[in-house]
């Protein structure tokens, strides 16, 4: 029996997670969320975790007077407390599906505690994926890919040796906007942007998904979980969100991994490996699918994926600097504050007017997101 902690637990991947461990029958010893004081709640009154953090410091001290004689759960607050559930001495694994760059210091504190790492916090990587992979080699830790498509990669790897792989071609559902110009998008807001195709997705990754950001963040994490070379990653359009990504081998061989999309299935995957249990999932049905699709992305319309593989190129503080400047113009957007044409050119300008660092420490990675939050905010 495995002992979990969930950093993020109350968002889209988090509540899966629970679902996982609670028909695989792994306790959970640690939960912790961001603002979501309610659904954290119900969590801890169902679950009965030894700990608790919300990242909310005001909303944690009130829950923590809340639960008070309630229940035995010991309640943290702030971004201290959060580390410390990701750093719990009794557990085996720490799952990362918090939001954005305030998953990066919990990722660093469970691998700093010796703790395996099942990673959904792709902003972990975008960020400070060499100092990130660092720390974990320097643990001897294992950093498991939870993202659908790094985790159908990491399937087809088993059994291979990294010479031996030629490229990872990395499917894109092409979000609402696909197949759409420019012109014809740059006034829509968050209601035309949120509904995705085929994944049913938080808001903030449902946009990138429509700015194809987030798969652009998708082609700096393969970089760095599977240690290849920019230019040996692809990306392909394939709408039916069936192939979840695929491996090209020296000998032109391609293996794809399949299956319904279900967040839950790549999940168990990672908290159950290196084994392979049996899960209650819609099966695939090939002749009720009839077809697959796939098509080349289109990277004038969505430039987010140019920018991406500059991060590739140059690495430094880049990815910090776009990831900043990107969740800022996103939360601006589905604030309505601005229309989905202005997300880009805010993300762009604002990544640039950061000063450069080939090898920033992680606190340059922190104030690099200071300072590009500063200039995305006054862009708007
Ligand atoms: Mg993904």
């Amino acid at each position: 029996m495995k002992t979990l902690s969930v950093i993020g637990s109350t968002g889209s991947i988090g509540v899966q997670t629970l679902q996982v461990a609670a028909e695989r029958g792994y306790r959970v010893a640690g939960l912790a969320a961001g603002r979501s004081a309610d659904a954290l709640e119900q969590q801890i009154l169902q679950v009965r975790p030894r700990v608790a953090a919300l990242y909310d410091e005001t909303a944690g001290k009130v829950l923590a007077q809340k639960l008070k004689g309630v229940c035995d759960t010991q309640i943290l607050w702030g971004e201290a407390g959060v580390c410390a559930v990701a750093a719990l001495e009794e557990s085996d694994l720490v799952v990362n599906a918090a939001v954005g760059i305030s998953g990066l210091r919990p990722t660093v504190a469970a691998l700093e505690a010796g703790k395996n790492l099942a990673l959904a916090n792709k902003e972990s990587l975008v960020c400070a994926g060499d100092i990130v992979n660092a720390l974990a080699t320097e643990k001897g830790l294992a950093i498991l890919p939870v993202d659908s498509e790094h985790n159908a990669i990491f399937q087809c790897l088993q059994g291979s040796r990294e010479e031996e792989v030629e490229r990872l071609i990395i499917t894109a559902s092409g979000g609402p906007f696909f197949g759409k110009k420019a012109h014809e998008i740059a006034d829509m807001g968050p209601k035309e942007a949120l509904k995705h195709p085929s994944w049913s997705m938080g808001a903030k990754i449902t946009v990138d998904s429509s700015t194809m950001m987030n798969k652009g963040f998708e082609m700096i994490e393969a970089m760095h979980l599977f240690h290849v070379r920019p230019e040996q990653i692809d990306v392909v359009v394939h709408r039916e969100s069936i192939v979840h990504s695929l491996v090209e081998f020296r000998d032109g061989s391609v293996l794809a991994q399949l299956s319904p999309p279900d967040m839950r299935l790549p999940i168990q995957y990672a908290v159950d490996y290196p084994a392979r249990q049996y899960a209650p999932r819609k099966r695939l049905d090939l002749p009720a699918l009839a077809k697959l699709t796939f098509f080349a992305p289109d990277e004038e319309t969505f430039p987010a994926m140019k920018l991406c593989r500059e991060v590739m190129e140059r690495g430094g503080n880049l990815g910090a600097a776009v990831n900043g400047a990107n969740e800022v113009a996103v939360a601006a957007f589905l604030a309505g504050k601005i229309p989905f044409g202005k997300i880009y050119p805010t993300v762009e300008l604002a990544a640039r007017s950061v000063p450069f660092l080939q090898s920033p420490t992680l606190e340059d990675i922190f104030e690099t997101d200071r300072l590009v939050r500063a200039a995305a905010t006054s862009m708007l």
